[in-house]
């Protein structure tokens, strides 16, 4: 009770007091005839029977209006205690589920379904410990029913979605992606699920768009989204080359380049598709630009086949240029050894092998080092010498698969061992050396750090 209560009834009852007294003091006379009797009383008799017979009356309504709700209330009161029992079996149908007890889980959800009127919790517990007890169709049936109900519509469809990966079914994952998508663009870790499927599918120009969103939204950096957008446009270079669309290839490599102009795959792509197009002394700067900073064994290659029909003295010179971009590295060294072998220049030949030689002997070098000695002095047991060397000489750089280390002869967009995107890398391969211990031959693996 709050003072403002007290206040009132203290007020009522000294105001009952004051009516009583003056009553008291006024009696009054009342007299009745009815039906030939006669009652003599005095007004205060009269009220209180009047305030007697109103009490009575409220009692009687107050009674009749409980035994008319009562029905109502039993209602209520038993669907209170089936929800709570529904919530609790719903709790621990979630605590099973999180222990991986699936059985369990299925047994409280089923429970908590029929005494919660399945709502949309209930459903996706069932879906969940359906999915541990292995029961798929349980489980898409569940997250069906959440997916066709408006609410819970982006609840069943990644439960969809997760069930068709799972299957290895990407092409309805893709689907499911993209209807999650329409309902909720910026649900948590959607853009990324459907960029990986957009990938896994093979659909560039739709992985491009999503990378292309990605960074507005500030879910990707900027610098890895142009990155990224290369290497797919790369892909799409590759796949027009092949049905012949020069112009559109040409176009996506030069777009590439630009965003990602230290994608070295990108830039020898480039100049091999300008030398198919009869453009080699534009596809021999790109080269030659790239060469200055990142000189590489592939870029050599395609500066090579730029101009095949060059005899090879005419390849040295244009080797000797490609060595001026960047005279000191052990890559420029090579690639003149090797032109000046192709012309049969030992001398220069040999300068350059010998100057690789000081800094590291890898079996490229001693594969070189070995023709040169068979051609130049048909000295078989030094070529010998030197074949034998590779086995134990320093591997040379390769491309490596960042995720299962498979070595591939060009950069690819996938790794054609495991298949994962965008991992190729150039690096040095671990070392692995036969040694022979006690009796029996051991693998002594190196990796690089
Ligand atoms: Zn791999």
């Amino acid at each position: 009770m709050n003072i403002f209560s007290i206040s009132v009834f203290l007020i009522l009852t000294v105001c009952i007091i004051l009516g009583e007294v003056w009553l008291a003091d006024n009696p009054g006379e009342v007299t009745v005839y009815w039906r030939g009797y006669r009652i003599d009383t005095s007004v205060a008799i009269i009220l209180h029977v009047v305030a007697f017979l109103i009490a009575v009356v409220a009692l009687a309504y107050r009674f009749w209006s409980a035994l008319r709700r009562a029905p109502q209330q039993i209602r209520l009161r038993r669907q209170l205690r089936r929800e709570r029992r529904g919530y609790d079996a719903l709790s621990q149908g979630l605590i099973a589920a999180a222990a991986g007890d699936s059985t369990g889980a299925l047994r409280q959800a089923k429970k908590a379904g029929v005494l919660l009127s399945s709502p949309p919790i209930a459903k996706l517990l069932t879906a969940q410990a359906a999915e541990l007890t292995g029961d798929k169709n349980v489980a898409r049936e569940h997250y069906q029913a959440l997916a066709d109900d408006p609410q819970t519509a982006l609840l069943g469809i990644r439960g969809l979605l997760e069930q068709a990966r799972n299957a290895g079914n990407s092409e309805e994952a893709l689907r499911l992606a993209d209807e999650a998508y329409r309902l909720r663009p910026d649900a948590e870790g959607l853009l990324e699920q459907r960029l990986e499927l957009q990938i896994e599918g093979n659909y560039w120009e739709d992985a491009e768009a999503t990378v292309q969103e990605a960074v507005n939204r500030k879910e990707m950096d900027a610098e890895d989204g142009a990155k990224r957008r290369a290497v797919m446009m790369f892909e799409q270079a590759r796949l027009a080359m092949l049905s012949q669309e020069n112009e559109r290839a040409l176009s996506l490599l030069q777009t590439a380049t630009k965003l990602h102009p230290q994608f070295i795959a990108g830039q020898m792509k480039l100049a091999e598709q300008l030398g198919a197009i009869n453009k080699a002394r534009r596809a021999s700067r790109i080269i030659e630009k790239c060469w200055a900073t990142t000189p590489h064994p592939n870029l050599a290659a395609v500066y090579r086949a730029l101009e095949p029909e060059l005899d090879a003295l005419a390849q040295v010179k244009r080797f000797e240029s490609l060595f001026e971009c960047n005279p000191g590295h052990v890559e420029s060294h090579l690639a003149l050894a090797e032109a000046a072998l192709a012309a049969e220049l030992w001398g220069q030949a040999r300068t350059h092998l010998v100057k690789v030689s000081e800094s590291r002997i890898t079996p490229r070098l001693c594969r070189l080092m070995a023709t040169l000695e068979e051609a130049q002095c048909q000295d078989r047991d030094k070529a010998q010498h030197w074949l034998a060397q590779t086995a134990m000489a320093e591997p040379d750089m390769a491309w490596l698969c960042r995720s299962c280390g498979a070595e591939s002869e060009t950069w690819q967009v996938r790794c054609s061992n495991c298949g994962f995107f965008n991992g190729i890398f150039w690096g040095k391969p671990p070392k692995v050396a036969r040694l022979s211990r006690n009796g029996s031959d051991h693998l002594i693996q190196d990796l690089p750090g």
